[in-house]
């Protein structure tokens, strides 16, 4: 893996990426992956520092591709970190990334960048979910908000003109939601919900509790048939 030249834009800076996530298949060994997603952190760290300087430059055409480059490597490096898991049989940690990694593609996409480059990822990810996991039992958190206010200016949602999921100077736009109370909690038994992270980690069946992922024996239990529990209720938004 060499070096990376961003003076003039950022091609170079994707098809390095793009080189990387021939990484990403299963077969490939371990040890390889590791290095691959170390240097994907280093490359990650370098790009946010490039960024700092076009922001100070108040050249926001660059600040924004380096963000783009950014959601691109953190795509590479969550399904590397993916496979990886799956191969020590940490089958929450690799659905957990798998789910990171959709959600940046989606973050892609939204933001306006090159919808192709990730819509081909976002749907590779898609599939290895279907392959590899079994559907799980999503749920949805209902929360009343008292104060939601816009990460790129820091006014209240309703005062302030950015977009959400758009990028401005380099940075995602979104909705900070400060001062919350939780309303209620859905189990979604039909769709897609917002966040596939939130969802239930065992259920209770013949007073065992069984894994949702591994479908495993967790333990015995007193709790009555049909009792889940709930993980990662409420998720902070991912930063780039
Ligand atoms: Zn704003």
């Amino acid at each position: 893996m060499h070096s990376l030249d961003m003076t003039n834009n950022s091609d170079q800076a994707f098809q390095l990426i793009e080189s990387i996530f021939e990484y990403s298949y299963f077969s490939i060994d371990s040890g390889i992956q590791k290095e691959a997603i170390g240097y994907l952190g280093g490359l990650i760290k370098s790009i946010r520092e490039l960024r700092n300087e076009f922001i100070n430059e108040n050249n926001e055409i660059r600040a924004n591709e380096c963000l783009d480059v950014i959601i691109y490597a953190y795509v590479c490096k969550r399904k590397l970190e993916c496979i990886l898991s799956l191969k020590k049989s940490n089958m929450h940690k690799a659905y957990d990334y798998l789910i990171d990694a959709q959600r940046s593609a989606e973050k892609g996409i939204e933001a306006g960048f090159q919808e192709d480059r990730y819509r081909e990822k976002l749907n590779d990810l898609v599939k290895m979910e279907n392959l590899l996991f079994p559907r799980q039992l999503w749920c949805s958190v209902g929360m009343i908000n008292n104060e939601i206010t816009c990460s790129i200016c820091g006014l209240s949602v309703f005062d302030c003109l950015h977009i959400s999921g758009q990028p401005y100077m380099g940075k995602l736009c979104y909705m900070k939601y400060n001062d919350v109370e939780l309303e209620h909690i859905a189990v979604i038994p039909f769709g897609v919900p917002e966040n596939k992270k939130c969802r239930t980690k065992y259920f209770v069946e013949g007073g065992y509790k069984i894994d949702c992922i591994t479908k495993s024996v967790l333990g015995k239990t007193k709790d009555k048939d049909g009792t889940v529990k709930m993980l990662a209720m409420v998720t902070s938004e991912l930063e780039y």
